[in-house]
């Protein structure tokens, strides 16, 4: 098959049938993933923008996408890392995303839980909670604690078009409707916390994988040992059937769902406290990360 320009196809995107050579397939990702920044605003001049960097293939595509971009408009960039604790994978990662930065000239942080907050994913007891629902919890507060500390004006994370759906799928199949309402491509001014913006949203994740071996970026590719236990593992399977008999699903399902959230943020509304014990917002009185450490601390007492 060839692409419209006359080279030769290397990649058949199902969802608009067109077929695309090497070139006009990495012409699309920055198209793509440029008109995203544009239509939220994502990046604005005097930004200073901190990248929340595994070394996988999503943040690390993103650091490279930001770092283009940075070639035509004038904003600081910063890369946070983090190490969560998970032997064998994360060492390799680790090295994978400093490697990055040192090749675009990025200048980056290293945050471990073990040091921040006294623990490891790996010493984590999964009878109190998941591996990856505490991971996430975790990561979430040390990225947004941190980026605020650096002063970024935003926080730029490496989910993708799949990532972001399956999230609108698990909230919605949980009944937790503050967090279906916030899973949106819109960030909102907060003294607390750090908007999160995400470029790659619109881009399929197969999409990411393809760009960075055409793109001959290097990433980390292996899988972290706990992905397998997620309820996000048996959304991710639903999507792709569907999606493999039905090419849109996954585009479709974000745009509708793009299209409720401002309703659903206007509805499903919490207000911001601080957390009682360490100091980050939360909507409690106590913040999901305290309340999980405190209780992987009685669970050791007993
Ligand atoms: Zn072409
Ligand atoms: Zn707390």
């Amino acid at each position: 098959m060839r692409c419209r320009c006359g080279r030769k196809a290397v990649y058949h995107r199902r969802q608009s049938g067109q077929q695309l050579c090497a070139i006009c397939f990495s012409k699309s990702i920055h198209s793509k993933f440029r008109k995203t920044i544009r239509a939220h605003n994502y990046v604005e001049k005097g930004d200073t923008i901190a990248v929340g960097l595994s070394g996988g293939k999503d943040s690390t595509v993103l650091l490279h996408l930001l770092s283009d971009l940075k070639k035509d408009r004038p904003f600081e960039m910063e890369a946070i890392i983090i190490d969560e604790g998970i032997s064998t994978y994360r060492e390799k990662t680790i090295e994978v995303a400093i490697k990055n930065c040192e090749i675009l000239g990025v200048e980056y942080h290293i945050y471990s839980f073990e040091k921040e907050f006294g623990v490891t994913i790996d010493a984590c007891d999964s009878r109190v909670c998941s591996h990856c629902s505490f991971c996430g919890v975790l990561r979430r507060n040390l990225l947004n604690q941190k980026a605020r500390e650096l002063g970024a004006k935003k926080l730029a994370v490496g989910l993708n078009l799949d990532d972001e759906v399956q999230s609108v799928l698990m909230n919605f199949l949980r009944g937790d409707l503050f967090r279906f309402g916030r899973t949106g491509p819109s960030y909102t001014e907060s003294p607390y916390f750090v908007p999160r913006i995400k470029p790659l949203r619109d881009i399929l994740e197969k999409e990411v994988m393809l760009y960075a071996i055409l793109s001959k970026i290097h990433v980390d590719h292996s899988v972290c040992p706990y992905a397998s236990e997620a309820f996000r593992g048996d959304i991710r399977d639903f999507l792709d059937r569907m999606e493999s008999k039905r090419p849109t699903t996954k585009y479709s399902l974000l745009r509708s769902y793009d299209r409720l959230a401002p309703y659903l943020q206007e509805q499903f509304t919490s207000t911001i406290s601080l957390c009682s014990q360490c100091g980050e917002p939360t909507i409690d009185t106590i913040c999901k990360t305290c309340s999980m450490l405190n209780t992987i601390k009685k669970m050791k007492e007993r």
